[in-house]
């Protein structure tokens, strides 16, 4: 081959729709799927090799085709890996190298540039403790062993499996018992859940059950344990079972075997921010569908989405309708506060009957979940004199006062100013906070039970991950008697002491703008349900609302048969068209100019049109239409599920691809298929 060039195709981690051609220097070799690093705009970058070839690229001049500069001793990317990349470009109408980017971070490029051995040993976990002193898997029960004779029976029909399960029926006996077969079988396994804050008892138990196997990669683990995960992947045969966030999906597994998505409704399975827009589920469903692996996905309170694949035939539904321990549902009571605020019932954010329910808890030796969406002080400041409400200058949203350090803050762009009296508008001294969030109801709690030990749970209080960690442990271990949280506080955890659960104003719920936010309002206050009681004895969980009579708390009063409510659920969003009836895909345009939004907005239409696209929203501005400068309009654009839909959607991103390079660097086009 003396004398010869050669020349490799590179996939770069950029939206760049091309691959690049760079040349090999004499006497290197490169195969499909190792790392290269190129020059690329005068900085070294990371690639992938996806192919070799004797011939120089025509049309291009050889002096214009760049040098390999070096080629990282890092293992390579498997023909499945890039499969799986092209697989959620494709559905998500993006570009395989933002999924790529998305599979490997600047933080772990890096990494690998610098490559050869890791420098960073996976962590040594104990060994799993041994079958004499305490069986690593319990024995099922009766319920238990049915359901997992029902997920079986789906898997061995092909399918996946939706495991229907209230909170505390003890799903997660029965994914263990499924992950220890498939790596019995020499199989990895997969297990997602929506978010790793609060799932270190799972882990835990992973442990113990599995030892050594277990592998942890989440947004909070550090870029060299990252690292050292996908390195032992791709260099040790050893089958594992990796428990991750919806990233972990882009991992290296040779060979799966399992997938488990819990809480498969969860919105943090969804990635809305940067291409890809991707739900962590459906991409699991599509890695699964490629390694031929099993897949279940759990949920007290399954998708509408997952509800339509068992009707279609597409799942298999297996049920676990009892909690494990036994012991009823907990007690739901609504609280009218409308009405008590006219009866004067009401002291600051709580009606006087719940602080007094909330007293008995507490000298029962109980503790207490309280539940509000906002975080901050105050999500609202109004000037008295003037009535103006302090905005963000660079977002068209109120501004939100934190009191413990004394600013005013923008939760979308991150702006903030120091908190002064003064209104920026008039100039009097009568600015007043509106409304209360999380860090002002855990203010009224400690003036209402000053003996008692009073915390907050949020994104200002839990931004170390040994802050967020030893809270969740004196809330455990009951050095917390109430402990105040968002969203956050929600998820999967098993609080024993825990028996009364409080919703401070479940309107905000019922306020969202979204076609499924009835849904999501019934998930969160089923989970937030799930969460008191679960020993057996019967829970409470209190809801303060301005609308007693909303359905979603009728749902949740009188609970149909699940299979009724489930078709009650899906004639809605059919009868309306929505998912998952038809595709959705969410396009937003943001500009600082506005007018060049507004343009960009007709060829869009324009576009859609051409391609005779009949059901399209918009263009209409969000509730939120500035953020940080930039001006945001979208369209809304529903497509049938028919055979024409790939070709729809592929010719869609090819329009939209061509409009958006037109304008780059001054308008960005977004696309969001399924948006959440
Ligand atoms: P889910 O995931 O459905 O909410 P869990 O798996 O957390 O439920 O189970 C609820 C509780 O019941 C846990 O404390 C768990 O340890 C216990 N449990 C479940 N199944 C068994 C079993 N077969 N034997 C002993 N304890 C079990
Ligand atoms: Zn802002």
């Amino acid at each position: 081959m003396a004398g010869e060039k050669r020349y490799v195709e590179v996939l770069l981690p950029l939206k760049l729709k091309e691959r690049l051609t760079y040349r090999l220097p004499e006497g290197w070799t490169a195969e499909a799927g190792c790392w290269v690093q190129v020059p690329l705009r005068g900085h070294p970058a990371l690639g992938i090799v996806t192919g070799v070839s004797d011939h120089a690229p025509v049309g291009k001049p050889l002096s214009a085709i760049g040098e390999v500069e070096a080629l990282p001793d890092a293992p390579g990317v498997g023909a499945a890996e890039l499969a799986f990349w092209q697989m959620v470009a494709d559905y998500y109408l993006c570009t395989p190298g933002e999924v790529f980017r998305a599979a490997c971070n600047v933080g772990l490029q890096r990494q690998i540039l610098q490559a050869g051995k890791p420098r960073h040993k996976a962590r040594k976990k104990k060994a799993a403790k041994n079958g004499e002193a305490e069986p690593p898997l319990k024995t099922l029960s009766e319920a238990q062993r049915q359901a997992l004779d029902q997920t079986r029976d789906g898997f061995a029909r092909h399918k996946p499996v939706l495991l229907f399960g209230v909170t505390g029926s003890g799903k997660t006996e029965i994914y263990l018992h499924l992950a220890a077969e498939s790596l019995r079988a020499g199989r990895d396994v997969l297990f997602l859940v929506p978010e790793i804050a609060m799932s270190k008892q799972l882990q835990q138990r992973l442990e113990a059950v599995f030892g050594d196997a277990l592998l942890v990669f989440h947004s909070r683990t550090t870029v060299p344990q990252r690292y050292a995960v996908i390195d032992t992947l791709r260099r040790d045969p050893t089958p594992r079972i990796v428990l991750g966030t919806r990233s972990a999906v882009f991992l290296p597994f040779r060979n799966l075997g399992l997938a488990v998505v819990d809480e498969e409704h969860d919105r943090s399975y969804k990635q809305d921010d940067t291409a890809p827009r991707y739900n962590g589920r459906d991409a699991a469903l599509m890695l699964a569908a490629l390694h031929k692996a099993d897949i279940v996905l759990g949920s007290a309170t399954p998708s509408c989405e997952a509800l339509y694949n068992v009707e279609t035939h597409k799942f298999v539904r297996a049920d676990l309708p009892e909690r494990y321990h036994g012991g009823k549902d907990p007690r739901v009571e609504i609280i009218d506060t409308a009405q008590a605020r006219r009866l004067g019932n009401m002291q600051g954010s709580f009606s006087r009957k719940l602080l007094k329910e909330m007293d008995a808890t507490l000298r029962a030796g109980r503790q207490i979940l309280v539940f509000r969406s906002r975080r901050a002080y105050a999500p609202v400041v109004q000037c008295e004199a003037c009535g103006e409400v302090v905005r963000c200058p660079h977002c068209h949203v109120p501004l939100s006062y934190h009191k413990f350090n004394s600013t005013l803050s923008c939760h979308y762009c991150g702006y903030h100013r120091p908190f002064t009296l003064r209104c920026p508008s008039c100039g009097e001294t009568a600015l007043m906070e509106r409304g209360a969030g999380t860090e002002k109801l855990e203010e009224e709690l400690r003036d209402a039970f000053p003996d008692r030990t009073i915390a907050r749970f949020d994104a200002d209080t839990t931004e170390s991950k040994t802050a967020e960690e030893k809270m969740i442990r004196d809330f455990a271990e009951g050095r917390i008697d109430i402990l105040v949280g968002t969203q956050m506080i929600t998820k999967g955890f098993d609080f024993e002491r825990l028996a009364l659960t409080v919703i401070v104003r479940a309107d905000s719920l019922f306020a969202v703008p979204d076609f499924r936010s009835d849904e999501r309002a019934f998930q969160l206050l089923t989970q937030l349900m799930g969460r008191s009681g679960r020993r057996g004895e019967q829970g409470r969980l209190v809801i303060q609302t301005d609308q007693p009579e909303h359905p979603v708390l009728g749902r949740l009063l009188h609970p149909t048969q699940e299979s009724v409510d489930a078709a009650g659920l899906l004639a809605e969003r059919k009868a309306f068209r929505y998912p998952p009836f038809v595709r959705m895909i969410c396009i937003t345009v943001k500009d600082r100019y506005e007018g060049r939004v507004w343009n960009v907005c007709r060829l869009i239409k324009e576009a859609a049109d051409s391609l005779g696209i009949a059901d399209i929203a918009g263009p209409v501005t969000p509730p939120v239409d500035r953020v940080a400068d930039e001006h945001i309009a979208q369209f809304w654009i529903k497509l049938p599920r028919n055979r024409s839909l790939a070709d729809t959607k592929k010719a869609l991103y090819e329009r939209i691809d061509r409009i958006d390079r037109d304008f780059k660097g001054h308008t960005t086009i977004q696309i969001d298929v399924d948006p959440a």
